[in-house]
């Protein structure tokens, strides 16, 4: 779409990954630029938007929050319905929300196909690293080739309180879906 003669762009984006990972952190924190340490679990659909302006075009990031689903370990077809790109969030502190990245993946790409028949991009984010990351999980060749042998497009060590790699990881994430397109 043209206005303004900037090339808009419109991205639905899902934030998924098991509960109190951190989710709505790095959402509120990607778009409010704030963190809180006692966010309460949102039930319902939320979604907050994001705007970026890049050269002659704006991209309109619409960043859907699981509220209180993700219990269950997956979503509905027609809650990914539409969606161009996902970021995949486990918690380093707890290894099991890192077992977990495989199912989300996989419940994502199952019911999830672009206009062109090709996966959305996914990052998977290593959240929390203000706890520490070398210490629990060594070099990071290990989530390089977890990341290849499942299909991300890349992973960040991230941290919402501390504002580490968000800015970073969304850049990421949307130059693949640009170039997804
Ligand atoms: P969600 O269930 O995945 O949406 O997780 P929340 O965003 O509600 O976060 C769960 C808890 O982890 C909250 O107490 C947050 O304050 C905390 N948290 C989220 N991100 C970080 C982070 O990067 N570092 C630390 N230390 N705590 C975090
Ligand atoms: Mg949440």
């Amino acid at each position: 779409v043209m206005h303004n003669n900037r090339k808009e762009h419109l991205y639905k984006i899902l934030v998924i990954g098991d509960l109190g990972v951190g989710k709505t952190s790095i959402i509120k924190r990607y778009v409010q630029q704030s963190f809180s340490s006692n966010y309460r679990a949102t039930i319902g659909v939320d979604f907050a938007l994001k705007v970026l302006n890049w050269d002659s075009e704006t991209f309109r990031l619409q960043l859907w929050d699981i509220a209180g689903q993700e219990r269950f370990g997956n979503m509905t077809r027609v809650y990914y319905r539409e969606a161009v790109g996902a970021f995949i969030v486990f918690d380093v502190t707890r290894p099991a929300t890192f077992e977990a990245v495989t199912k989300w993946k996989a419940d994502l790409d199952s019911k999830l196909t672009l206009p062109n028949g090709k996966n959305a991009s996914v990052v998977l984010l290593a959240n929390k690293c203000d706890h520490g990351y070398d210490a629990l999980w060594g070099s990071d060749g290990r989530m390089e080739q977890f990341c290849q042998e499942n299909g991300f497009v890349g992973w960040f060590k991230t941290s919402a309180k501390d504002n580490i790699n968000i800015d970073e990881a969304a850049d990421c994430l949307v130059k693949h879906i640009i170039t997804n397109e």
